[in-house]
């Protein structure tokens, strides 16, 4: 696909969700949420330089996208903008979350395992591009003037969650 159309799918999703100037990406969220009637859960998580600073992982009933906390703001909003350009596009999430949780409760967990799950379905370097150019393009349009909200908390009766983050960000995986 060339640029021009890549920067046309981008606008149109850009006009649809109204994006404007002080740009809050939670509220944002928040709305696409309930357009879909899916949740999206933005959960902050500390990973190593070698992990992604944000990943997108498509679960049964929610989406959830981690950013990396450490992040400075206008850093932080381009990367959950980028993980919702891989959303909004349609592009497969890089993970199921379904098929981490099955792993992440089993006794022994292999961190190798869920690397591979990981990496698994890596995106091609056109969805990259759209992804990218997304957020990009949202931030232009706004002006790069961003309002940090505070993450909602999230649900995680299990400790899923929180197991992910922990291997994600732990020093097994390198
Ligand atoms: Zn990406």
């Amino acid at each position: 696909m060339e640029l021009a159309r890549l920067r046309a799918r981008c606008e149109e999703q850009i006009r649809r969700l109204r994006i404007q100037a002080p740009l809050d990406v939670a509220e944002v969220c928040r709305e696409l949420a309930e357009q879909r009637n899916r949740p999206i859960h933005l959960l902050p998580l500390s990973s190593r330089p070698s992990n992604p600073s944000g990943l997108w992982v498509s679960a049964k009933s929610a989406d959830y996208i981690f950013y990396e906390e450490s992040a400075g703001t206008a850093h932080r909003e381009h990367i959950i903008l980028h993980e919702l350009g891989h959303l909004l596009f349609g592009h497969s999430g890089v993970a199921q979350l379904d098929d981490l949780t099955a792993r992440l409760l089993a006794p022994n967990l292999d961190p190798s395992v869920v690397r591979k799950l990981l990496c698994r379905g890596k995106y091609d370097d056109e969805l990259e591009q759209e992804a990218e150019l997304f957020a990009t393009l949202v931030l232009v349009r706004t002006d790069y003037q961003v309002v940090r909200t505070a993450a909602p908390e999230v649900d995680d009766p299990h400790g899923v969650l929180a197991k992910l983050k922990a291997v994600l960000g732990g020093d097994e995986i390198g």
